[in-house]
């Protein structure tokens, strides 16, 4: 494994391309926006001076990692001759689907294909390919530089070949993989999402306000950061399509997302990336949250 395609430089993508990236290796960046990219290269290289002024890493560490990155706008470029793919597009099934299809054709026959998907089946989307066993979920926790965490999902048909590998791989980002089963929102979303929800649905109901919810479980259950908070960094959208996901997969009306979700999300308030969620982000909390995990 040396070179590495990430597919989306998102909140997710940008994280993973600069962990690869740190750990020397070569990691094409691709997006279908140039504006996400140059964003996401902005982003890397704010969390990289972070990093350097906290003396966790020298200038020229700095420099080798964005050196290491190269950006496309063209999939197939983009993906030609790397070893793995991990692909961070926006959460939704029909663009997954038709990515894997393309990453068929496009890849080479012994690449291994990973999505960071929250919630979508990798059995699902390993279906549309014809290496369901090179298939498998890698799915990174945000900030992907500073969260130690990597859930990694076998598909119905993933090998154990292609499991060990993204094991070691994980190990050699120095982060803990944990093995989970292919059902929805896995593990981590099964049950921070409806934590989530409830959270929600307290303020739906008028019970307490943002500040008030948030504080309860910061202080009450000595969570870092309160529900809410966590919402609007995950964003909204991301949010309501994992509770999605499981509302449908399992038909259980546990997981229905809150009415209030559902308006702010149609409503285009998609938390810290949208500049407003529970919370205001016009006075750059966003960077304000981001620095103190930064600073851990
Ligand atoms: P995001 O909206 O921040 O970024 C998605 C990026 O994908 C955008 O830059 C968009 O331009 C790009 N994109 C869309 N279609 C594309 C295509 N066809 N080809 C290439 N790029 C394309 O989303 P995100 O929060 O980074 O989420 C990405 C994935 O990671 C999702 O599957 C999500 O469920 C998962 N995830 C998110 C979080 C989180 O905290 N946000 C945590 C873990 C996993």
């Amino acid at each position: 494994m040396k070179n590495i395609a990430v597919i989306g430089a998102g909140t997710m993508g940008n994280g993973i391309a600069h962990t690869f990236a740190q750990f020397d290796y070569k990691v094409n960046l691709i997006d279908i926006s140039q504006e996400s990219l140059d964003r996401g290269i902005a982003t890397i290289t704010k969390n990289l001076d972070r990093m350097v002024a906290k003396e966790k890493i020298s200038e020229e560490d700095k420099s080798r990692t964005l050196n290491n990155i190269t950006t496309f706008t063209d999939l197939e470029k983009g993906v030609k001759t790397t070893d793995l793919v991990v692909e961070a597009a926006t959460e939704n099934v029909d663009l997954k689907l038709k990515i894997f299809r393309d990453l068929e054709n496009f890849c080479d026959e012994n690449t291994i294909l990973a999505s960071n998907t929250s919630s979508i089946s990798i059995t699902q989307i390993a279906a549309v390919t014809k290496r369901p066993e090179k298939v498998i979920g890698m799915h990174f926790m945000n900030p992907v530089p500073i969260m130690k965490l990597v859930e990694i999902i076998k598909g119905y048909s993933t090998s154990q070949e292609t499991y060990k590998v993204i094991e070691d791989l994980s190990k050699k980002l120095n982060k803990v993989p944990v093995e989970v089963n292919d059902y929805p929102g896995f593990v981590a979303n099964r049950i921070l999402m409806p934590m989530i929800n409830e959270a929600i649905e307290t303020l739906y109901n008028g019970v307490a306000g943002v500040k008030e919810i948030d504080t309860v479980m910061m202080l009450g259950m000595a969570h870092p950061m309160g529900p809410l908070a966590l919402a609007d960094f995950i964003g909204l959208d991301v949010c309501l399509s994992i509770l999605n996901v499981m509302y449908d997969g399992f038909k259980n009306p546990k997981y229905a997302p809150c009415p209030l979700l559902v308006n702010m999300v149609m409503a285009g308030k998609l938390g810290a990336k949208s500049g407003e969620g529970f919370y205001d982000y016009s006075e750059n909390r966003k960077a304000e949250v981001v620095a103190a995990m930064f600073s851990k």
